[in-house]
């Protein structure tokens, strides 16, 4: 076929550095990655090893595990072997847990250095560990955990503040000529978060992590995460992202990717254009449009199915979709490139496009 250009993006991305966490480059012209966090007690490897294969499944790139204790460090081996994507060892505290995940061959570790008792003692060791094994950090500033001096200086975690905190750990690093990391600065409020990547991002080239931290349940945390890394990516800030909810781990990745989607980041696969319905609907859309979603989950190729509540819009919609319905009078008009191709009773609307779909699947996947 004719090749088509990319789709465009908001805004060229920033020039950051290439790491890499195990086969998963960060940084540089590397596709922004989504990472997820893990529910399970990482001492429990196989509740682990499945939760890590239902974030793989759903699309997360790197995953993190919490190690909060030697349980948890003594699995990390395993974890890290049998995982299908690169491990990130969570680690607050203690740094011989440091060392512990680096040995088990973990991808990367993600220090929070404000944690870290003694840490200052430690960064060398640390560096040459890491360095030694292949393994990246992640610094992870946090509002919650921010250090005591920079809290007393600013009064609160204002952006300022994380980003003093971030630039002055990264130093920490670099005086080790370790260069292998990547910085957050989380905060749970998006303004403030945004404002300190904003003002990290123009302090040196690290590769960043972005992170709403602590941003609620998923409708709210949802937005929030929406809304500032759409701020973010959309000026070209951001290396690989992690939505926080307050839910199960797969839907975080599920956010993230459709994050990502939004902003031409990643190529978009289904996408369902629905109308909001009105007055004029003749068939309930937001079902309808629900069940068609749901047929077509995991497509892998990009498709746009439009479901149109009547006719007034719908064939308008439809000729922008590969497929769609637009229903009036207990029928649906079924649209394949904006032809009617049938019309078949509201009863069939769902699994004619659906096999409508797939149709087209195999045909492009044909190509
Ligand atoms: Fe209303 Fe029809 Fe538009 Fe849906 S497509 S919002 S039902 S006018």
């Amino acid at each position: 076929g004719i090749p088509t250009a990319p789709p465009p993006v908001l805004n060229p991305r920033r020039k950051s550095r290439k790491i890499q966490v195990g086969k998963v480059a960060v940084g540089g012209d590397a596709p922004v990655s989504v990472q997820s966090m893990t529910t399970t007690l990482t001492s429990d490897v196989n509740a682990t090893l499945q939760q890590i294969a239902e974030l793989t499944a759903a699309g997360c790139d790197i995953v993190r595990v919490a190690c909060p204790s030697q349980d948890d460090a003594e699995a990390l081996p395993a974890i890290a072997r049998k995982s299908g994507i690169p491990v990130i060892a969570d680690i607050h505290f203690q740094p011989k847990y440091v060392f512990a995940a680096i040995d088990a061959g973990c991808a990367a570790v993600r220090v929070n250095p404000g944690n870290i008792r003694q840490f200052d003692d430690k960064v060398g060791e640390i560096a040459r560990a890491a360095k030694a094994a292949g393994t990246s950090i992640r610094i992870g500033v946090n509002a919650g955990s921010l250090d005591k001096r920079l809290l007393e200086k600013y009064g609160k975690a204002t952006p300022e503040a994380l980003v003093e905190s971030a630039v002055w750990e990264a130093s920490l690093f670099e005086e080790h000529d370790f260069h292998d990391f990547k910085i957050s600065v989380k905060h749970n409020d998006p303004v403030v978060m945004v404002r300190a990547y904003e003002l990290l991002a123009q302090r040196g080239d690290w590769p960043l992590h972005l992170g709403v931290t602590e941003a609620g349940p998923a409708f709210q945390g949802t937005i929030k995460s929406a809304v500032a890394f759409g701020h973010l990516l959309g000026q070209g800030i951001g290396d690989t992202i992690r939505v926080s909810l307050s839910a199960p781990p797969v839907e975080e990745v599920k956010v993230g990717i459709q994050i990502l989607q939004s902003l031409n980041l990643r190529p978009r696969k289904l996408e369902i254009v629905s109308c909001p319905s009105c007055g004029r609907a003749q068939v309930d859309v937001y079902t309808l449009a629900e069940q068609v979603t749901a047929g077509l989950e995991g497509m892998e190729v990009p498709l746009r199915v439009a479901v149109m509540g009547c006719v007034v819009n719908g064939p308008g919609e439809a000729r922008e979709a590969d497929l769609g319905v637009a229903s009036g009078n207990g029928k649906g008009q079924i649209f394949v490139k904006g032809e009617v191709v049938k019309t078949v009773p509201e009863s069939k609307i769902v699994e004619t496009l659906i096999e409508e779909a797939m149709r087209i699947a195999e045909e492009m996947g044909d190509d």
